[in-house]
């Protein structure tokens, strides 16, 4: 069993408040040298991923980053994530659900894939079961992740180092600060790809049924297209609550 890097190692408050000074690439500095080679990091290869896999990289190259591959995935997501994966030499962790996209929708009862009726049942068998066992599997101390505050009063609420029960380790958000020009700004100084999506309107892209992930828009509107007309605002990843399968 891994060993957990915890508060006696650090004083979490004084880092969330060191954080406040620190840009991203000194946040992401501390947690390598804080976590060794038991930093990983989580990227669906969205519209600006680039973005923290780059500062990822710069500090610590052969990180793993982790992708969950729910089945339903844009084929444009998995071919861009192959192009960066071999451009930037990617040490990707690919983790599939258990099930197949087809077979997992007849079963259930989704007669149309371009729907989700059950999104909730849905992320929880081929999203968050993958993410937990990935976790579970790679056993990290700490997980850098790319939510930004203004996405969402649920990401607002973070910080920028927290402990995160659900998969035992240290959760950190160097982006958490970062507004949209601010990630805008930094893929055009480093001349960083996008998912070729977002020229789409796509700001927010996870699985490709329309009722999970949808154009909007204005380059500001983040997360409006992501399951719209519903409540749910998050996949579950970054919920404290995991699949319980
Ligand atoms: S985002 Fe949609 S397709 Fe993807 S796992 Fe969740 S409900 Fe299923």
């Amino acid at each position: 069993m891994s060993t957990i890097i915890d508060e006696t190692v650090f004083d979490v408050d004084k880092i969330n408040a060191d954080f406040q000074r620190r840009d991203p690439a000194a946040q992401i500095q501390w947690a390598a040298e804080t976590f060794g080679s038991r930093l990983i990091m989580t990227s669906s290869f969205g519209a600006e991923s680039m973005c923290l896999i780059h500062l990822a990289v710069s500090v610590r190259p052969e990180i793993p980053i982790v992708l969950v591959n729910t089945g339903y995935l844009f084929p444009q997501t998995l071919a861009f994530m192959e192009a960066m994966r071999q451009r930037f030499a990617l040490n990707v962790r690919e983790y599939h659900s258990r099930h197949d996209p087809v077979v997992w929708l007849t079963v259930n009862g989704e007669s149309d894939p371009r729907v989700r009726q059950n999104v909730e049942a849905c992320c929880a068998a081929n999203k968050n079961e993958v993410f937990d066992r990935a976790m579970r599997e790679l056993a990290p101390a700490a997980w850098l992740r790319g939510v930004r505050a203004h996405q969402s009063d649920h990401r607002a609420a973070m910080l920028p180092v927290q402990w995160n029960k659900r998969v035992n380790c240290w959760a950190i958000s160097p982006l958490l600060a970062w507004t949209h020009r601010d990630v805008h700004q930094y893929m055009k100084k480093h001349e960083l790809p996008y998912n070729p999506l977002w020229e789409q309107g796509y700001n927010s892209i996870g699985c490709n049924p329309e009722t999970c992930t949808r154009p909007v828009g204005s380059p500001d509107d983040q997360r409006s297209g992501r399951w719209a007309g519903m409540d749910k605002k998050e996949c579950g990843i970054h919920l404290d609550q995991g699949a319980g399968i």
